[in-house]
């Protein structure tokens, strides 16, 4: 499998429309046997309070692995495997791994935690799938600790979502986030219409705030915005401890994701993070 991976990435520097056609085939073959033996595990990304220090949530990230270790990152066969229909099984065992690691997330950083699990566009707009998965949920009877996030282009079709998925998820207790955003469709516009309780600003509007005056006007305007609607905003791709006393100093986001805080990490793995005990910044 390793292999195959090193194959697959070779195409884009390579080669013809042939070999790339192969390589997508192979990959896709790859990827129904990696689904049916199911060889992905989750990292949990934790997501910090700025003002405490406190880890309030994680985010579960797919990892595609054999025994050895991680085959590829998500961007190389998430599409992919959301286009083929097998990226449902995928986001399932999203669910089973998150249910599995609530009990080690619930000792080591509190029962109030929320974990966070990715929807694509295309699930989140295909009312077959959401039924199937909001029962799933519902049926773990977690859903409360749990949130979907899906992308902006995830509501561009809003009044479908509004009308058939949201309901059922609001029925069965499950938050909702706006991942990525700023960078996808309607972004204003799916705020004025749909409550969501999370929104997280796009990492592009973190990289170099300080030397970006305009990305600081957006990132305060974000934030007073999520102030105004009662919506937890959240800075994604924060790595630098400027990126994060920046956001906790001038402006209303009150919560942050990325290396600064940890990486995403296998849940035997964040018995070893500090906890509640991130410095306070000042
Ligand atoms: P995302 O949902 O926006 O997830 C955040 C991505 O940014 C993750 O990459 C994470 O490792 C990375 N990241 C976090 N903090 C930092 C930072 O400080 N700096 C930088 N440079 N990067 C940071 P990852 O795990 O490779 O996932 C990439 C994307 O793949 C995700 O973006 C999400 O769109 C998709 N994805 C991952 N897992 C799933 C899944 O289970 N289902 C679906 N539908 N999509 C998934
Ligand atoms: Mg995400
Ligand atoms: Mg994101
Ligand atoms: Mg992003």
């Amino acid at each position: 499998r390793a292999k195959m991976g090193r194959r697959g990435r070779a195409v884009y520097f390579d080669a013809g429309m042939g070999k790339a056609v192969t390589a997508r085939m192979e990959l896709e073959q790859e990827l129904r046997l990696a689904v049916r033996d199911r060889h992905f595990r989750f990292a949990f990304q934790p997501k910090v309070e700025l003002r405490s220090g406190r880890v309030i949530g994680f985010e579960a990230l797919v990892r595609w692995v054999n025994g050895g270790g991680p085959i590829m990152a998500p961007s190389g066969f998430i599409d992919l495997a959301m286009e083929l229909g097998i990226g449902d099984e995928i986001t399932h065992f999203a669910l089973q791994d998150t249910v599995a690691a609530l009990e080690r997330i619930d000792r080591r950083f509190g029962a109030d935690t929320t974990i966070s699990i990715n929807v694509s566009a295309r699930q989140a707009n295909d009312p077959g799938f959401m039924r199937g998965f909001v029962a799933a949920i519902a049926a773990t009877g977690r859903a409360q600790r749990l949130m979907l996030e899906l992308t902006e282009d995830a509501f561009i079709t809003a009044g479908q979502f509004q009308a058939q998925v949201l309901p059922l998820l609001r029925e069965a207790g499950v938050r909702v986030s706006i991942d990525d955003f700023g960078t996808g469709y309607s972004s204003l516009g799916t705020l004025a219409d749909i409550t969501v309780d999370e929104v997280k600003v796009d990492r592009s509007f973190i990289r170099r705030i300080q030397d970006r005056p305009r990305s600081q006007g957006v990132l305060k305007a974000i934030g007073a915005l999520g102030r105004a609607l009662g919506t937890v905003v959240v800075a994604e791709g924060v790595e630098t401890e400027e990126e994060a006393r920046y956001l906790l100093q001038a402006t209303d986001i009150d919560v942050a994701q990325g290396y600064l805080f940890g990486r995403p990490a296998f849940v035997e793995q964040l018995v070893r993070m500090p906890g509640r005990a991130f410095p306070r910044l000042r």
